[in-house]
């Protein structure tokens, strides 16, 4: 029996937390920092800066810098990526009587929807599961809904300072102090080359980790605070494509089925979207549950396998693939929350607390409103006088979260994902219960468990999947180039792992990985960390993804 648990990675949390080392003249000191420029930190900037416009004392207490917001990727919205069929209710809330959804970069409203069941190649229309009907939801780009984001950010006050990995959690005293940021200009070993600049110590009286899925330093917070809940959490890995087409696609589409396997020794739980994006263009992703077992499995070869389905081949006939991308989505739900959300000088929001609707495929207006709540809570303490870093003091974001729409969908939904691990119909017929009955039945709270400790099989996933042909279907080292992926290849690894593991872990992580980073060799796994997209999956099944030097990774614009 071999699990990948078995193979921890050289990772201690503990590493990663310290106290600040700048001489204090040398510290940036900041009023609020928000770690990662997703939808949870922007709309967090963006709503500290309002209710700051109207508190020029307190602004004037948080400084020079009142607002910072720290992100990885090379600029705003290039480590974004989702589906992306947005609920606007929280985008309404953050900028009511400032700015209509009509102003926002959507590619339209949701206008018809369907949900096919698919066999190898017949589609079998459902009728569209409640938790899917998408009726006043909107199709974006998240990459390009970030950007627009970000701008408003600036625009109310905040600093955005991209190509800035938060590496460490700056903690004293029992509190938070902000961050330090990565180094930049180490050569493969870490000896520093001809350009290297140090990181710094970004000091602040409030840090917000906003950082989505398998966050670093939301990882290390939950460690160093006790913060975790009882349950672990779990992942998917989603992989999509953006396509120019000849032909408008006049409906949002999901399915379900093939190409996965219903058998439950499988756990192959997932499914595909569709999305129009325009009249010209249409994304299309698959989506897996990381706690399958089959050492085979490739979701980014899955979704090659899906487009020479009938129904997709002709969606993208006489188109062209214009971008691809990969990332995963935190899968727990409700059981799987921390059980507190913040620290002293802390507060965790979006998808790194795990707020991910997984029936509705949902986390961007979670993201959105615990954003904005972070924000609520963090100027509420300080508007209150009090030093945010007391115990307590921040707790009204927790209470906040837990009146939220948040709380009450994610409640509902609880135990769906879960029931999903016992077979796709069995999983079906007890969603379609938990639906009707709004999350009454089953009773109780069904546990998770870890993706990591899922024992591996061998179960043939790999025979089907068709070869590359360069037009329709592509090799995993061409997706990379798609994705912008532009990272130095003499820098140190960022990922953490054994490499001396049996065959069936080296080769589920060669299969796993969507940018070709591992090769299983004989004896171990060898590691190309350069191709890497920085998408996830590798933290929820074995090893660790840390931040790489800022601005690495893929340059995501369409997705
Ligand atoms: C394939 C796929 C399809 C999806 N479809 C939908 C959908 O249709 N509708 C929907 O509502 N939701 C969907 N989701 C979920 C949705 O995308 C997320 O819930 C949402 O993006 C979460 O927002 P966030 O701000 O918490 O995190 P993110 O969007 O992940 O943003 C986090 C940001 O923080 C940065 N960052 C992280 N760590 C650090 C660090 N240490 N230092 C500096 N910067 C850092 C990252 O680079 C990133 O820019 C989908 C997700 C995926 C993967
Ligand atoms: S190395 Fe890990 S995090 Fe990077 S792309 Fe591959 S699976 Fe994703």
């Amino acid at each position: 029996m071999t699990r990948p648990a078995d193979y921890a990675p050289p990772f201690r949390p503990a590493d990663y937390v310290a106290p600040p080392t700048d001489p204090e003249d040398e510290r940036i000191e900041v009023g609020i920092l928000v770690v990662g420029a997703g939808p949870a930190g922007l709309a967090c900037a963006i709503r500290l800066g309002q209710l700051l416009e109207d508190a020029p004392e307190i602004r004037e207490r948080l400084g020079e810098v009142p607002v910072a917001v720290v992100e990885k990727g090379r600029q705003p919205g290039s480590h974004l990526l989702s589906g992306a069929v947005v609920n606007p209710r929280a985008l309404r809330r953050l900028f009511k009587g400032r700015h209509r959804i009509e102003d926002m970069p959507f590619y339209g409203p949701v206008d018809h929807e369907s949900v096919y069941f698919l066999t190898p190649s017949r589609k079998l229309r459902i009728p569209t599961p409640p938790t899917m009907k998408n009726d006043g939801n909107y199709v974006a780009s998240l990459s390009q809904l970030g950007r627009w984001l970000a701008e408003r950010a600036e625009e109310s006050g905040a600093m955005l300072l991209p190509e800035t990995p938060a590496e460490k959690l700056l903690v004293d005293g029992g509190r938070v102090r902000g961050a330090r940021t990565g180094d930049k200009g180490r050569g493969r070993d870490g000896e520093p080359l001809g350009n290297f600049e140090p990181g710094s110590d970004l000091v602040a009286r409030v840090t917000v980790l906003a950082e989505g899925t398998q966050g670093h330093l939301t990882g290390v917070a939950l460690n160093r605070f006790g913060l975790a809940g009882e349950n672990p959490q779990v992942w998917a890995l989603g992989v999509k494509e953006v396509w120019k087409v000849a032909r408008p696609l006049d409906r949002v589409i999901h399915t379900m089925g093939w190409p996965l396997r219903g058998g439950a020794k499988y756990r192959e739980f997932g499914g595909s979207f569709i999305y129009p994006m325009g009249d010209d263009m249409v994304t299309l992703g698959m989506v897996v549950g990381l706690d399958y077992r089959d050492v085979e499995l490739s979701v980014h070869d899955l979704l090659q396998e899906l487009k020479t389905h009938p129904l997709v081949r002709g969606i993208l006939e006489g188109g062209e693939r214009v971008a691809w991308g990969a990332k995963t989505i935190p899968e727990g739900g409700f059981v799987s929350l921390p059980k507190q959300l913040h620290a002293p000088g802390l507060l965790i929001c979006g998808d790194g607390a795990g707020m991910v609707n997984v029936p509705a495929l949902k986390g961007i207006h979670y993201a959105i409103e615990s954003g904005s709540l972070a924000a609520e809570a963090a100027f509420g303490a300080l508007q209150r006088g009090q030093t945010p870093w007391t115990p307590g003091a921040l707790a009204a974001y927790d209470d906040a979260v837990k009146q939220s729409f948040i709380w009450s969908e994610l409640r509902e939904v609880r135990n769906m994902r879960q029931a999903f691990g016992r077979g796709f119909w069995l999983g079906g017929a007890l969603a379609g219960a938990m639906t009707a009955t709004k999350g009454h039945f089953p009773p109780g709270d069904r546990d998770t468990e870890r993706d990591s400790e899922q024992e591996l099989i061998r179960a043939g996933g790999a025979r089907s999947y068709p070869a590359p042909d360069g037009k329709l279907t592509f090799d995993k080292l061409s997706s990379v180039f798609a994705s912008g992926n532009k990272t130095r290849d003499d820098q140190p690894s960022h990922i953490l792992l054994r490499t001396d593991v049996p065959a069936e872990v080296a080769e589920l992580w060669e299969r796993m990985c969507p940018a070709q980073v591992y090769e299983a060799t004989n004896g171990g796994v060898t590691v190309t960390p350069s191709n890497c997209v920085q998408c996830g999956a590798i933290t929820a099944k074995g090893g660790r993804l840390t931040p790489p030097e800022g601005g690495s990774g893929p340059e995501y614009t369409l997705t």
